[in-house]
């Protein structure tokens, strides 16, 4: 039974000021066989995946997370999940594929590359191999975590520790990040020996396909190299629509 609105109204009141360790072995504590993180195998996701591994060792349970195989992403991304499946052997990772009939009509009718072609068919393109396998990730589940930040993007905020997410049946979406700046990722993860994606490295700060993902420039904003060619107000592939 998804939580109210009131009720997660609460879960934000007492969390506000909670650590992200606190507030991850809350959320893991309330349903674990049922709570999922979301990894796109960037910095913000693997912090967190620390994070979900020693609250489960804590709770004595097991804990899942979730990848989405879109085919399209930079090999780095394939490094690091090896990695941290790895190194999270408490956590199941499970990955999820794109319906592989919807995947060769696509490519049948539009090409390889349709997604430049128009905002209508980058986000076709973002369904099929992202926003459907999503719905698969999360048909069982009450809770999943992402580790969006608010100064992200402007499309993200103003974005809630805990929100009822209505696009996937009501379920509880949790940002532990929310508040975090970038620095304080990168320092968390420096002083627990979390795994960094490589291409963070080379001035990529937002990771996801390798054809629709380019490095920024000094200055520009941390999701300028997603989509590059579209408005940054229309720049979210559907997984976190409001
Ligand atoms: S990010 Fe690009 S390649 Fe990946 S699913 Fe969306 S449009 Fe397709």
């Amino acid at each position: 039974m998804p939580l109210s609105i009131e009720e997660i109204s609460k879960l934000n009141d007492r969390h506000a000021s909670s650590s992200v360790e606190d507030l991850v072995a809350a959320v893991l504590g309330l349903d674990p066989g049922h709570t999922t993180l979301a990894l796109s195998l960037s910095v913000e996701d693997t912090v967190l995946l620390h994070v979900l591994s020693q609250a489960a060792k804590a709770l004595g349970v097991q804990a899942h997370a979730f990848a989405l195989d879109t085919g399209r992403l930079p090999e780095e991304t394939y490094q690091v999940l090896d990695e941290v499946r790895q190194k999270y052997s408490n956590v199941t990772i499970d990955i999820y594929f794109p319906d592989a009939a919807a995947v060769e009509k696509l490519v049948r009718m539009r090409g390889p590359y349709s997604f430049y072609e128009s905002i209508e068919n980058r986000k076709e393109c973002c369904h099929i191999r992202k926003v459907e396998p999503l719905k698969r990730a999360l048909a069982s589940k009450t809770a999943w975590m992402t580790g969006l930040r608010r100064e992200q993007s402007v499309t993200r905020a103003d974005i809630s520790l805990f929100e009822r997410d209505e696009t996937q049946g009501g379920i509880l979406k949790v940002s532990p990040l929310a508040a975090w700046s970038e620095s304080m990722v990168y320092d968390y993860a420096k002083a627990h020996n979390v795994p960094v994606h490589p291409l963070h490295r080379k001035g990529f700060p937002s990771i996801g396909c390798e054809p629709c993902t380019r490095a920024v420039q000094p200055g520009e904003d941390i999701r300028a190299g997603r989509w590059w060619w579209e408005n940054a107000d229309q720049k979210e592939c559907g997984l976190h629509a409001s």
